[in-house]
């Protein structure tokens, strides 16, 4: 029998369809990158475990260790033979240990874009001194209300920096502390889930947690900022060169000195209050500013953190120049300048000769008289530098006294609250206190944990804090 084919007949095609690879872990989704609430590198393993019906210890022990970890043996199901705690705090940020796991997760889930749930975008911008907490950290406020909208609990990565001490929204402080057990903990480990305790298992979020915090001074107002300006940063990462170059400090310092004190780099340290060594370290290539100093000069120069580390705000001509001078002669004045510069030393003299308490800053003074910062420090460095070191001296005498005051209050008040049957949290101590702002300082928050423990109502010692 013959088989006739007619051209307009569908035919089959025999041949093996092609199928894409298959990753061995479940491709997750990371939350909210490109945006300030990323997810951090430590909250996606941890879900990622929940996804597989593991614990993220076990997870790390059968799938990653053999991935990050030369000789490792399979069977070893324990978290401390692949990171130790020290290690595990690591993990968000910029060095070995960040890449490993990104690399080991991206190979696992054929994911290409977890890097940016942790900071090695700015490896080689941001020094590893004081980046990362060592605890983990969280807002109550924004896990309760996930926890009502019914979405994903995890911890982003700006509540990993050290830097960022409050909710950008919320406003109110990270805590470090779990409500139900006080243990404080690290961002990852053998069960750990996002929202919840480690040690207790007790739920972090909460609704009624308002500590009373002074939301008008001017460090709380700072704080609101860094998280602003890093929320920013974080969100921008997925366009912006990775790694940025090292060479970003060095292009912002001369943006900035050409903008600020006219392209003098020592006068631009001292508007940002940076001695001369560091900035010329900085501008060298040889150092590069910590964080917390980063986002001082910052703020000084008002300016956000992306766009000082942001290149592409440099304009052609000085982007190209090569050196700034580091001494630069002082420019011939015109008559006007000769004026402006007679009129701010004599009011900077004025102000010295007074005694002011508090004594006021540059930038205050600068504010009263309305002039601009930088006009000030290009025509009367000297007296600028005066009026900082007493605006120092005050500020630093101001916080000892704040310190000594929040102390006493708390040995005080803290044994009165136990002995009334509450416990003498922050939170129920700051209800009581004449000066609960003085709760914000390492101090105080130390000296209540040593009264907590001498009373017996904490069976070991918290730290506080990250740094
Ligand atoms: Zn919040
Ligand atoms: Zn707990």
């Amino acid at each position: 029998m013959t088989v006739k084919l007619y051209p307009t007949d569908e035919l089959w095609d025999l041949s093996p369809p092609t199928f894409s690879s298959r990753s061995r872990l479940f491709y997750l989704e990371p939350i909210g990158i490109g945006t300030p609430n990323v997810e951090s590198l430590t909250s996606y393993v941890s879900r990622l475990a929940v996804v597989h019906s593991v614990p993220p210890g076990t997870l790390l022990a059968i799938e990653i260790g053999l991935l990050v970890k030369k000789n490792y043996c399979p069977n070893t199901r324990s978290m401390g033979a692949i990171y130790g705690l020290n290690s595990v705090r690591a993990l968000n940020g910029i060095r070995g240990n960040a890449v490993g796991l990104v690399q080991a997760l991206e190979t696992l889930t054929l994911r290409t874009d977890l890097r940016f749930l942790t900071l090695l975008t700015w490896a080689e911008v941001f020094p590893v001194l004081g980046l990362l907490k060592h605890k983990q950290a969280w807002c109550p406020l924004c896990l309760e209300e996930w926890l009502e909208k019914k979405t994903v609990i995890y911890l982003p990565l700006l509540w990993s920096l050290n830097v960022v001490k409050v909710c950008p929204y919320h406003h109110q402080p990270l805590q470090f502390q779990c409500p139900h057990c006080h243990a404080s903990f690290v961002p990852l480990w053998r069960n750990s889930q996002p929202g919840y305790c480690l040690k207790c298992s007790g739920w972090l979020g909460s609704n009624s947690w308002s500590p009373s915090w002074d939301g008008t001074t001017d460090e709380f107002q700072f704080h609101i900022w860094v998280a602003n300006s890093l929320g920013n940063l974080i969100a921008q990462a997925p366009s912006n060169p990775f790694p940025l170059p090292r060479e970003t400090i060095k292009k912002a310092l001369t943006f900035f000195a050409k903008k600020s004190t006219n392209g003098n780099l020592l006068a631009l340290g001292e508007l940002i209050g940076v001695s001369q060594p560091e900035i010329t370290q900085w501008y060298r290539g040889k150092t590069i500013p910590t964080l917390d100093k980063l986002v001082k000069i910052c703020y000084l120069l008002n300016t956000s953190v992306s766009k000082f580390l942001q290149i592409d705000i440099l304009p052609t001509t000085i982007s190209q120049t090569s050196n700034l001078s580091l001494n630069s002669p002082p420019k011939l004045l015109t008559f006007t300048s000769r004026r402006t510069k007679e009129r701010i030393r004599t009011l900077l003299q004025s102000v010295l000769n007074q005694n002011e308490y508090p004594f006021p800053s540059v930038r205050e003074i600068a504010r009263r008289y309305h002039f601009g910062l930088a006009t000030f420090y290009r025509y009367a460095p000297d007296l600028c530098q005066a009026v900082s070191t007493r605006y120092r001296h005050d500020k630093k005498r101001i916080q000892q006294e704040a310190i000594q005051i929040g102390c006493s209050e708390v040995r005080r008040l803290a044994p009165e609250l136990y002995a009334q049957g509450i416990t003498p949290t922050v939170k129920n101590l700051a209800s009581v206190m004449t000066n609960p702002e003085t709760l914000w300082y390492q101090e105080v928050l130390e000296t209540l944990s040593e009264v907590r423990y001498s009373l017996g109502e904490l069976p070991f010692k918290i730290t506080y804090g990250g740094a």
